[in-house]
Order: C-alpha cells, then structure tokens, then sequence
C-alpha cells in the first residue's frame, strides 16, 4: 500500500513524499535545506486511479522523425499495487480530457469498469 507522508520544518514549506506503507521514519530524517523536521505524519491513499495520457507518436530513428499524430492513449495505474490498464483506443487531446474528466472521481474497481464497459 502506498502512504503520503506529510513534513514541515520551522523554516521551510511543508512537503510531501510517496512511500510504501511499511516504510518508517528514519531517526536523521531532515527536510531538503538540513532543518530538523517539526512535525511528520502519514495518510493512506485512496484507491482512485493514477490516470496518465500516452502520446501515440512514433520515432523512426532511420529519418530520424517523430510522427505527427496528435493522439492519446488513456492508461489508468492502480496506486498501490502499480497494475496498469491502457484504453482499447486512442483519443485527440480535448477526448481524451472528457474521459479523464469521468475516471478522476472513480474509484480503481469503478474505473476498470468504466474503460470496459464503454469500450474506451
Ligand atoms: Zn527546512
């Protein structure tokens, strides 16, 4: 499972970092400037899905060119276990938002379904 830690030091911003949910605190952990951490906290991540756009563009490294199709593969990732699920089709830059636009609220099991019963 992954967690988000959450730091903040007296002189800098807070910040985040992704770990592994057994990961622990080490005893010298210090913020990127070398300050003493005031407060540390974990959370668990939901289950909504990683939703990334894949650019269907080629290269063909004997013209040494990339192809000038404008499209996008939608691949959704599972947070914590990494399984990948890519779109059956691919999609110009504003349809493949709208369909963005329909996972980012779903949960992993509700979006696999989604992709698979549209078709997508
Ligand atoms: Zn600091």
């Amino acid at each position: 499972m992954k967690v988000i830690w959450s730091f903040h030091c007296d002189y800098c911003v807070s910040w985040q970092e992704f770990h592994d949910d057994d990961w622990e605190l080490p005893d010298d952990y210090y913020c990127p400037n070398g300050h003493e951490l005031v407060t540390a906290s974990k959370r668990l991540l939901s289950d909504k899905p990683i939703i990334c756009l894949y650019p269907t563009n080629t290269y063909d490294p004997i013209k040494k060119q990339t192809s000038e199709d404008k499209n996008f593969w939608l691949m959704i990732q599972h947070i914590h276990t990494g399984e990948q699920v890519f779109s059956q089709n691919f999609y110009l830059l504003a349809d493949a938002l709208k369909i963005v636009e329909n996972l980012h609220l779903l949960t992993w099991e509700r979006a696999l379904w989604y992709l698979q019963l549209k078709k997508i």
